[in-house]
């Protein structure tokens, strides 16, 4: 083990002096212990500096600026804009605004507004001349206010602009320079941008005033000794199920997994445990004795699973680590370089497998930029798969046990076979089945993928592909899905998908019948458009669902715009709606 390993403690949010509400949310969040992004940058805003943070989504940096600039508001009886975001697109817009909401839920009367393009003015309107404290807003949106005179910049304080080299590319660079002009000469600017092309510069040239320069960045390529791929899963189970059997059919001698939580660690570790693994968290909160067992217990194969965080993995030096696998993805791209180097060390190769949600994908790119490789795409090891390895490590189990000394119950058969006129083999299966137990042997098909075996047969390749000719059971209505075998789509995936994206019980999701480029699902009747709307946007192997009615077009968003029935289902049909348990969630 590095002596690195030894002197690094643990950074801490209570580090950085911020208040009791603000730190209240950070637990809240479930976030324990600062990225790299925050570790650097927090300071600083807290001092009022200027910053520049050459970061990208992923890497924390939303709360980087959030936390610090909260923790500096002034509250006052009628609340004026103190905090103005410029973001490139709504969706930045709303997320920041969210997380801003979430980091001051503890702070009293926060009032915090999204104004973006697209969306009826009188809202926004509405909602400025009562107050607000924080505006989070799309350029040409912020400056038709500030031209209106509904926003006022004279109270800003600080003025943020997240993700420029994007404006820069929407062509709001303008917009953005003459925003920045009507507010106040005493400003702090924290200007963030994944790349910093000259433009930017310029900006940052011109209106930052000594600024503080923060790079998340990645110069180090990964060793050629280490095979990386990656999985796309979605949901927590989904990831579980993922590294379940992952572990069942790979060669692992020592194993680290990575996750963003000190809880995970626990949670994981026990869950790997109960699979029946030697298994062990390592955080920043167990203490620097018991870390050093652990690790020491990794080195001599007393445990063969470490689940942890980066903080505590830092400098781990063990040659058995075989694998690495990323359950969570790492903030920044210099974190998983720093992660996937614990294996393939002193001339062994090694595996990397970084599971990954559609929607970080993005991710993945600038990873396979730093890491300067290639990563490749593995699938989810089928059930197949799985029970073939459980039955070639059973047989294994047998040809080492016959090596021992076994005389004592070769006799004890003899004598059995002899008295009973069993043979052999009935009595070897019927010890088999007293070892086994209660628990089977082999992994289970899941239902809805037996069903899938026998309904594919006649769709896929079929000439008659357009419908389905089954009808769904009463209380469940057929919808189409536009992904199909042709991208790769499995059955589990589409449960996964839906179950994670709308929290849907799987007993609610019905007969799936996968056709060559879409598939058929059931599901129940009537379901609110909302939920339509959510699984419409969802992702399946990084492709849309698109989630229509069967026989009804699905013409892409518009299909969820505002309509003038109020939003309700064309179809429902109240009698034999079933609603999923949980549908009021969404
Ligand atoms: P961002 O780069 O700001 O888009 O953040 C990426 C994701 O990381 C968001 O989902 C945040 O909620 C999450 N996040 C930010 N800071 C932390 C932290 N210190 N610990 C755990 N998660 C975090």
């Amino acid at each position: 083990m590095s002596k690195d390993y030894l002197s690094v403690m643990p950074e801490d949010f209570s580090d950085f002096g911020l208040s009791q509400p603000i730190l209240k949310a950070i637990d809240q969040s479930g976030y324990t212990e600062p990225t790299p992004i925050q570790t650097q940058m927090i300071p600083s805003v807290m001092e009022g500096r200027d910053v520049i943070g050459q970061a990208q989504t992923g890497t924390g940096k939303t709360a980087a600026f959030a936390l610090p600039l909260l923790n500096g508001l002034r509250q006052k009886k009628k609340a004026s804009p103190q905090i103005l975001v410029l973001a490139p697109t709504r969706e930045l817009a709303l997320q920041v605004a969210d997380s801003f909401k979430k980091y001051g839920t503890y702070i009293n009367n926060l009032k915090v507004l999204a104004i973006y393009g697209g969306e009826e003015y009188s809202g926004q309107l509405r909602q400025l001349s009562k107050g607000v404290n924080i505006v989070v807003g799309t350029p040409g949106r912020v400056m038709d206010h500030i031209r209106r005179g509904s926003l006022k910049l004279d109270t800003i304080q600080s003025f943020i602009l997240d993700e420029a080299d994007e404006m820069l590319k929407m062509g709001f660079l303008e917009d953005v320079e003459w925003i920045l002009e009507q507010a106040p000469q005493q400003k702090q600017i924290a200007l963030f941008s994944a790349t910093m092309p000259s433009s930017i510069r310029r900006i940052a040239a011109t209106h930052l005033h000594d600024p503080v320069e923060i790079t998340i960045r990645s110069k180090t390529a990964t060793a050629s000794t280490i095979n990386q791929k990656f999985l796309i899963t979605n949901g927590m189970n989904a990831k579980k199920e993922a590294l379940g059997r992952i572990l069942e059919v790979s060669e692992t001698d020592g194993v680290l997994t990575f996750v963003r939580t000190k809880m995970q660690t626990v949670e994981l570790a026990e869950f790997l445990t109960e699979l029946g693994y030697q298994a062990a968290p390592l955080n920043g909160d167990i203490p620097q004795n018991q870390r050093l067992r652990t690790v020491e217990q990794l080195k001599s194969g007393k445990i063969d699973i470490l689940v942890a965080t980066d903080v505590a993995a830092r400098g781990l030096d063990v040659e058995r680590v075989s694998h690495v696998i990323n359950f969570d993805i790492p903030f920044d791209t210099e974190s998983y370089i720093h992660r996937i180097g614990r294996t393939g060390r002193a001339g062994r190769t090694g595996e990397a497998i970084l599971l990954l949600a559609p929607r970080e994908k993005s991710m993945l790119k600038s990873i396979e930029r730093a890491s300067r490789r290639k990563i490749e795409m593995m699938h989810m090891p089928s059930v197949n798969e799985v029970n073939k390895k459980r039955i070639e490590a059973y047989k294994s189990r047998i040809t080492k046990t016959l090596t021992e000394d076994c005389s004592f119950f070769d006799d004890l058969i003899r004598d059995y076979c002899s008295e009973t006129e069993a043979s052999v083999e009935q009595v070897a299966a019927a010890l088999a089945k007293l070892v086994q137990g209660n628990s089977p042997m082999l992994l289970e098909e899941k239902k809805y993928e037996r069903r899938e075996k026998r309904e594919r047969k006649q769709p896929v390749g079929g000439r008659n592909n357009r419908r389905s000719s089954g009808r769904s059971d009463e209380g469940m209505e057929r919808y189409r899905i536009a992904v199909g075998e042709s991208h790769g789509v499995k059955p589990g995936n589409i449960v996964g998908a839906i179950a994670n994206e709308v929290d849907m019980d799987s007993e609610y999701i019905g007969r799936i019948s996968i056709y060559d480029e879409y598939s058929t699902v059931d599901l129940p009747a009537g379901m609110p458009r909302q939920l339509m709307k959510v699984l419409h946007n969802a992702r399946i192997n990084g492709r849309m669902m698109k989630l229509s009615r069967e026989g009804e077009k699905s013409s892409g968003s518009e299909r969820f715009g505002n309509r003038k029935n109020g939003g309700k289902p064309r179809r429902s049909n109240p009698k034999t709606s079933r609603k999923p348990r949980t549908a009021s969630a969404v």
